[in-house]
């Protein structure tokens, strides 16, 4: 299995790094595109053709899902290689509603994508198959409905879990249960200054969370611009005993 991380700045774009948006790749399977922020479909173009993979969104919020619309463009209207079926989509149940209505020329209507992608909601602790690997998504504490996403790749069984965007939970915990990689949130850096509750992790959560799992790697994502990476991992080696680094856009990881 390899991850390549297309963007990793959280909750806006970066000024040399997309907002968040993952590919999960596995031999030469169709790859699955793990969120879809601002930015990261240009980041896609230089690794593969676009309409060549699934898409599975934590959640909504814009900046995991804004590049949406604009593969839909790409997947019916290529002028070359549009997509010649459809593709899987997983994600919040609001999904075709929320993306339709982002995608729509009207306000207010919703663009029917099923002509494009098949869609089915996530259900806490359903497991999904997506081609080569099993999905099971785990609920997580975040102001909407969102996921963290454990990924098995069905030959090897190695595993990449992603926290999505989420508060401390002990969801979380299972669902990096013995990961390879553990992908997770530290929106907070170092954890002390000031923040609203239920909302994202520091690093020493981060860190905490990767221990109480027994994963082996731990990356750290979704860190805004006006964030702190050194002390999101200051606080993440405190916790945590195996190796821990921030997840940068282009950076490739094969396990
Ligand atoms: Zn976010
Ligand atoms: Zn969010």
């Amino acid at each position: 299995m390899k991850l390549r991380i297309l963007g990793s700045s959280g909750s806006v774009s970066g000024p040399d790094n997309p907002a968040s948006g993952y590919l999960v790749t596995v031999d030469n399977a169709p790859a699955v595109i793990m969120d879809l922020g601002p930015g990261t479909l240009g980041e896609l173009q230089q690794i593969q053709d676009p309409v060549d993979a699934h898409v599975v969104f934590s959640h909504l919020h814009a900046d995991h899902c804004l590049d949406f619309p604009s593969l839909l463009v790409w997947r019916r209207f290529h002028p070359h290689h549009p997509a010649d079926g459809r593709s899987l989509c997983f994600g919040p149940a609001d999904t075709p509603n929320h993306l339709g209505r982002l995608s729509s020329d009207t306000p207010g209507e919703v663009d029917d994508f099923s002509d494009s992608f098949a869609f089915a909601a996530w259900e806490h602790g359903r497991t999904e198959i997506v081609d080569r690997v099993n999905i099971t998504p785990y609920s997580v504490v975040h102001p909407i409905e969102a996921f963290g996403l454990r990924i098995v790749e069905h030959t090897s069984n190695k595993v990449l879990a992603y926290s999505g965007d989420s508060a401390y939970t002990e969801n979380l915990v299972e669902c990096a249960r013995d990961a390879d990689v553990f992908l997770c949130e530290a929106t907070w850096g170092d954890g002390t200054t000031p923040r609203p509750p239920q909302m994202h992790m520091s690093g020493g959560e981060a860190g905490r969370i990767a221990r109480l799992a027994g994963a082996k790697k731990l990356l750290l994502t979704h860190i805004p611009p006006w964030g702190d990476p050194e002390g999101a991992l200051r606080a993440a080696r405190e916790e945590f005993d195996g190796p821990v680094k921030v997840a940068e856009c282009g950076q490739v990881y094969e396990f």
